[in-house]
């Protein structure tokens, strides 16, 4: 398949230190492609996301979006992380103010829109993640499956190109998981372009193009989920396997 992409690394390397924490990244993720990013704890996943984010900086290398290098400044890198959408473990939602608020900040601050536009576009959001009728609580009133859900809804409503999600259920409870994973496989679906970093091997197998296996900072392996996960080649990725299923 002919892939159109939208996020290329090329030779990324970064350390922390001594850590090598990318070796030789290459990557690339097309555009309505969703890569599922996997491996043990340590092996540079959440770095691999964040330098596409620029949240880190990279010592070699290059990442573009839509073939343009990632900002390293002001405004350009402010518009950059509302095009690549992020969502962490952590919700990361603002405690102080309202689920409407939540959604609707950065749309007034970074898109320019009008109060009361940003606040429909909210509603719109808050009612495909299925809390239309959360609005006007506070995140701590809600359960971890419902912040996750807004804090995907916020993500969207910056119009992103890609979205990126660090391990996004790894802190709920268990009931709460598949509700988030629905939301994900409906943006799959309507083709977001996302790389997920996840341990549910369910979604990667229902909804990656590609799963990507990391271990010491290195991409071991990268194929479809029904390669990946039949027919692994590497010692890492059985050895990863046999661990989880
Ligand atoms: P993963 O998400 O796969 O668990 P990370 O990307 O978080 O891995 O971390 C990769 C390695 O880099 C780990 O050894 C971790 O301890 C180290 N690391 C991550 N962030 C930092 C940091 N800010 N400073 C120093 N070392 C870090
Ligand atoms: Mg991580």
């Amino acid at each position: 398949m002919a892939v159109d992409p939208l996020i290329e690394l090329r030779d990324v390397n970064k350390y922390f230190g001594e850590l090598h924490v990318l070796q030789d990244v290459n990557l690339t993720v097309g555009r309505g492609e969703v890569v599922v990013v996997i491996g043990p704890s340590g092996s540079g996943k959440s770095t691999l996301c964040r330098a596409i984010n620029r949240l880190e900086p990279i010592h070699s290398g290059s990442i573009t979006l839509d073939g343009q290098p990632l900002p390293e400044e002001g405004k350009a890198l402010a518009k950059l992380r509302s095009e690549v959408g992020m969502v962490f473990q952590s919700f990361n939602l603002f405690a102080h103010k309202t689920v409407l608020q939540n959604i609707s900040l950065g749309q007034v601050k970074v898109r320019r829109r009008k109060k009361h536009e940003a606040d429909r576009r909210s509603r719109e959001l808050l009612d495909r993640v299925g809390l239309a009728d959360q609005a006007d609580k506070f995140p701590a009133q809600l359960s971890g499956g419902q912040q996750q859900r807004v804090a995907i809804a916020r993500a969207l409503a910056m119009d992103p190109k890609a979205l990126l999600f660090d391990e996004p259920t790894s802190a709920l409870d268990p009931e709460m998981i598949n509700e988030v994973l629905e939301v994900m496989q409906q943006l799959a679906q309507e083709g977001m372009t996302m790389v997920v970093v996840t341990h549910e091997m369910g979604f990667a197998r229902s909804a990656a193009n590609r799963v990507v296996f990391m271990a010491d900072g290195r991409i071991v392996e990268d194929r479809t989920p029904e390669e990946f996960f039949t027919a692994p080649r590497s010692d890492r990725a059985k050895d990863f396997l046999s661990k989880i299923l």
